[in-house]
């Protein structure tokens, strides 16, 4: 495991029984390409595999907790077009799997309790983050959006929005593109609670400490008692059939325009830039 100052974007600490990971990209809202995925991932297997870490806190350096996917292709992207510009759907869908949803997946059922403290905007591929925490806690100014209707898919890769909000809400979010509030989600259910923005950190670190005074085996089976009853209910099935469904919207992007999303991430921004 490369140490914090061999990692390019995500910081690792252990705060007594704490595990802390912080997202570290603050110049570009935290927008995720594969290095940093690939290093939050690291991060979360050394947080679950250490002896010392009972609890793990996913926070983010400044203003927004993360701006989602970043689309600009480089060298810290891979290769999943060919040489004439035009997309391999194939290839595009092995690599969501494994960097969207697998990871969002995985780290769903790390066995031990995951707090996600969020404040500043928190768009689209940032709920691929979040949603797989146990526990959100939102400063007073976060908002929560999926935009990507804008750009011709039906929500980001980890379908969470119809078991977070319930079928109704869920709908208005991704029809509308509209961002929730922390006040909102706070009443729907989707956050446990809202704080000042600058009581934000201390008060994810009391709770983080909080739980980490019980019993480790005893907090692992509580998570697996509720994830378990999620996947009863068919959260696991669905969670893969809306990624499938997914992958249709970036198929008929492709077909219709060559690019795995229909409009360009401009026009989405200037659709948006009211929210
Ligand atoms: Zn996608």
């Amino acid at each position: 495991m490369a140490a914090d100052a061999e990692r390019k974007y995500i910081r690792y600490e252990v705060d007594e029984r704490v595990g802390v990971i912080t997202l570290a990209r603050p110049e570009k809202a935290n927008a995720q390409n594969e290095v940093f995925l690939d290093e939050l991932d690291a991060c979360f297997d050394l947080a679950a595999a250490s002896r010392d870490v009972r609890v793990i806190v996913l926070r983010a350096e400044g203003k927004h907790f993360s701006a989602g996917h970043d689309l600009k292709v480089d060298d810290e992207q891979p290769k999943l077009a060919n040489d004439d510009g035009s997309w391999w759907l194939s290839e595009l869908y092995d690599w969501e799997c494994r960097k969207y949803l697998g990871f969002g997946l995985k780290w769903r059922n790390i066995p031990k309790p995951t707090i996600a403290a969020v404040q500043g905007k928190c768009i689209a591929g940032a709920l691929n983050l979040i949603w797989p925490m146990d526990l959100i806690i939102a400063a007073d100014n976060a908002t929560f959006s999926d935009p990507v209707v804008a750009l011709g898919a039906c929500g980001v890769e980890y379908h969470g929005h119809t078991w977070e909000f319930g079928a109704r809400k869920a709908k208005e979010m991704l029809f509308t593109g509209r961002a929730m509030t922390a006040q909102e989600a706070e009443q729907i259910g989707m956050v446990n609670r809202v704080v000042p923005l600058e009581e934000l950190w201390p008060n994810a670190m009391a709770l983080a400490h909080e739980i980490s005074q019980f019993h480790p085996f005893a907090l692992r089976q509580a998570k697996r008692a509720v994830n378990q009853t999620l996947d009863v209910m068919g959260q696991h099935a669905a969670l893969q059939s809306a990624f499938d469904i997914h992958h249709t919207t970036h198929g008929n992007a492709i077909s219709v325009s060559g690019y795995p999303v229909l409009a360009s991430l401009d026009d989405m921004k200037g659709r948006l830039k009211d929210q």
